[in-house]
């Protein structure tokens, strides 16, 4: 059977997993896999039915005829559909943030995810970003990175990729509900945020984007023989 290689990156929001695992993939030919945009689909489900999404009672029932796919466009990016419809973009949204962060702490929605998770990894070389992939989805996985940088680091970014798409938005604010999910997801009983012990600790406050990726793929070379 053949053995397929697996990157395990976690870390707290707004470290920049996203862009920098999808260019890790890309550098190296390996499937990118942005977990937060699952957790954030099924957010996203609790919300337009209505629900509380940190309502244990209400969003258990609705996993069991929830429709979530995911694919890739021409262009490599990750999709997400609900249903018929792309929800790529709508599961940005602020709302939807806080929402994943409260589904997900949820031990049965993280049990309903992991299988499909982990299936990824059987089928392709990957990158998987999220919280828990060094610690519990892919404790075997080749490497694990633990991405993080000061918390007033990741608001000053999220601000800037803000004004960038014209929604501006106030420092303090933003800096507010990293710090709120930060809480949220290193709290919570089931596969709370924490490095695994055998993850390597990147720091990318003092680091731009370029040379974060450097250092990622400089942790990867040394550890997967290309
Ligand atoms: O990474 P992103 O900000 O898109 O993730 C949204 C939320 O989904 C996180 O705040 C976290 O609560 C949850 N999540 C998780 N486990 C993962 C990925 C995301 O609990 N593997």
């Amino acid at each position: 059977m053949e053995q397929y290689r697996s990157i395990a990156i976690d870390g707290p929001a707004g470290a920049g997993k996203s862009t920098l695992a999808r260019r890790l993939a890309q550098a190296l030919g390996y499937l990118y896999v942005d977990t937060g945009a699952i957790y954030r689909t099924v957010a996203l489900a609790a919300l337009r039915a209505g629900l509380d999404p940190a309502d244990e009672a209400g969003v258990v029932p609705l996993l069991e005829g929830l429709d979530i796919q995911m694919g890739y466009g021409p262009d490599g990016v990750q999709h997400m559909c609900l249903g018929q419809e792309d929800v790529s973009e709508a599961i940005r949204e602020h709302q939807v943030s806080g929402a994943a962060s409260k589904v997900s702490a949820i031990p049965a929605v993280r049990a309903f995810l992991l299988e499909y998770q982990r299936g990824l990894s059987c089928a392709h070389d990957i990158v998987m970003d999220g919280r828990d992939i060094g610690t519990v989805v892919l404790p075997q996985a080749d490497v694990k990175i633990f991405l993080t940088a000061a918390p007033e680091a990741r608001a000053r970014r999220r601000l800037l990729e803000l004004e960038q798409k014209g929604q501006p938005a106030s420092f303090a604010s933003i800096l507010q509900d990293i710090q709120e999910r930060d809480r949220q997801d290193e709290t919570r009983a089931v596969a709370p945020l924490k490095r695994a012990e055998d993850a390597v600790l990147l720091d990318t406050t003092r680091l731009n984007l370029e040379e974060s990726l450097a250092a990622l793929l400089a942790i990867v070379k040394e550890r997967i023989p290309q």
